[in-house]
């Protein structure tokens, strides 16, 4: 699908462009690219990245802020809120000097390096401007934002040195999102079309991940790790060929890596797959950014950066049937007991129970039920009190916290005999809190204390693997 750029003609720009050589039509494809915060870290990976964008495709680039900015952002928002400006100081002062040396090592023209140095003192002074004044979360926000603003600044200029034709794109010029803190898409779909119109005399556009604006048109982000999201949004709403995913790994491995030792990248993930894996803890992907892509039917790689000509993961609409493919574990969830006063079976006591969790917006991860109580999980404790308050008047309620869920991810259709046991058998000398199957046919999972973890991932690996 790739054309040389030069001595052809461009005959239409949609979706994709056709290039007419003599009466040969080639068509290019458009991708998505996003690079996370390690695959920007330093001046050599943004180098890198620059190579690997320039591809001959219509890419459309995310960036990640550089990894370790966006942690020290809530560090000086901290020192922000609690008014000590010496502390906020001391980090912006150190934080901005680490950007002068990426500057130093990244561009070679006294015009670019100016022009780069000028930009980070204009975004330094301005976060400097926060000291002493009363700090909101609407300012921390905007504070949170500078990383992604600052990695994609240096890049473009990196790029502009090198001639390559590109345009930076502000994120906040057309990813926003609604009341409820979802994507909007009609308006992320406007005016996304319409900026892609004003700009189609190039094939490489580079914007932030993560950062939006919500619905009081104020600065937001997309939570830790959304710039995957914005990925996916994007490529979602450009209907784009594929949206790559470049981190730091090979694809998705089939045990968490920073637990287990010789994991190995699964080729081929359905999307239901992915987005179970992604949700019940496999970092590499953020578990939001699988649903723009599946419901667009638009295939998901997971590649690495260090590595780009390994094959890492495809996410599509393909299953490998009979196949269990990896393990992922999600830590700090919590599980709650509610012994039913009167008879569980009394209609109305499921509805109950989770009208309570609704009310206090709370979702719920893992149910199990018996004919005297139902137990539930949680990962968001902020409303725990007022929860198990109103769980009190319907019954006895207990509390377990420091659980994890450990989910095996696969083709676990009823009638693909011999994988539950093989499970069950590989953590038969842990001690189980909660077993949760058939809510799907992708996955099983299950409840254990947090002492158990890495011994259950090692022992699934070596049983499943
Ligand atoms: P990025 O900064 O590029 O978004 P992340 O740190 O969010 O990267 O995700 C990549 C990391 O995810 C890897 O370095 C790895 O440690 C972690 N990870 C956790 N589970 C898995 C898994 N099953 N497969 C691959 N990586 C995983
Ligand atoms: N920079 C943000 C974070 O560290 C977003 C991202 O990297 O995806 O969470
Ligand atoms: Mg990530």
């Amino acid at each position: 699908m790739k054309a040389k750029r030069e001595a052809i003609n461009v005959l239409y720009f949609g979706k994709f462009e056709y290039f007419c050589i003599s009466n040969n039509i080639i068509l290019i494809a458009m991708k998505v690219m996003k690079f996370g915060g390690t695959s920007v870290g330093t001046a050599v990976r943004i180098k890198s990245v620059g190579e690997l964008v320039c591809d001959g495709e219509r890419n459309f680039v995310v960036l990640s802020a550089m990894s370790g900015t966006t942690n020290k952002l809530i560090e000086i928002s901290g020192y922000l809120y609690k008014q000590n400006n010496t502390g906020s100081l001391e980090i912006l002062n150190q934080l901005e000097n680490s950007y002068l040396r990426v500057i130093s090592e990244l561009l070679n023209s006294e015009e670019y390096k100016q022009k780069a140095t000028a930009y980070i003192k204009e975004r330094f002074d301005f976060m400097r401007s926060y000291g002493n004044k009363v700090f909101t979360l609407a300012d921390e926000k905007v504070i949170l934002a500078q990383g992604e603003l600052i990695s994609t600044h240096l890049f473009y200029y990196h790029l502009c040195e090198l001639g390559v034709k590109c345009r930076l794109l502000s994120a906040l010029d057309f990813v926003k999102t609604d009341r409820y803190g979802d994507p909007d898409y009609p308006y992320i779909t406007e005016a996304l079309t319409r900026i892609m119109a004003e700009n189609n005399d190039v094939s490489l556009w580079i914007t932030q991940g993560f950062i939006c604006l919500n619905c009081y048109n104020e600065i937001d982000n997309l939570l830790r790790g959304g710039s995957d999201y914005t990925a996916s949004i994007i490529g979602s709403v450009l209907k784009v060929d594929e949206i790559q995913i470049w981190t730091d790994i090979d694809g998705m491995h089939n045990n968490d890596p920073r637990y287990v030792d010789g994991t190995r990248p699964v080729p081929q993930l359905h999307f239901d797959e992915a987005a179970e894996l992604a949700y019940f803890g496999a970092k590499i992907l953020h578990p939001t950014c699988v649903l723009p892509a599946k419901l667009n039917n638009i295939p998901v790689r997971l590649l690495n950066t260090m590595d780009p000509a390994a094959r890492g993961t495809l996410i599509s609409n393909y299953m490998e049937v009979g196949k269990i493919q990896a393990v992922s574990a999600k830590d700090q969830v919590t599980a709650i007991k509610v012994k039913s006063s009167r008879k569980l079976n009394s209609h109305g006591f499921l509805r109950k129970v989770f009208e309570i969790f609704e009310l206090y917006q709370t979702p719920i991860d893992i149910i199990t039920t018996s004919e005297v109580g139902v137990s539930v999980t949680i990962e968001n404790r902020k409303h725990l009190e007022e929860i198990v308050d109103d769980l009190k008047k319907l019954g006895t309620v207990t509390i377990d916290d420091d659980l994890v869920i450990i989910c095996v991810v696969g083709d676990m259709a009823s009638d693909n005999i011999g994988f539950q046991p093989k499970v069950v058998n590989a953590l038969k000398s842990v001690p189980l809190r909660m077993i949760s199957y058939g809510g799907s046919n992708y996955n099983v999972s299950f409840v254990i204390r947090a002492e158990d973890k890495q011994r259950s991932l090692e022992l699934l690996s070596q049983e499943l693997f």
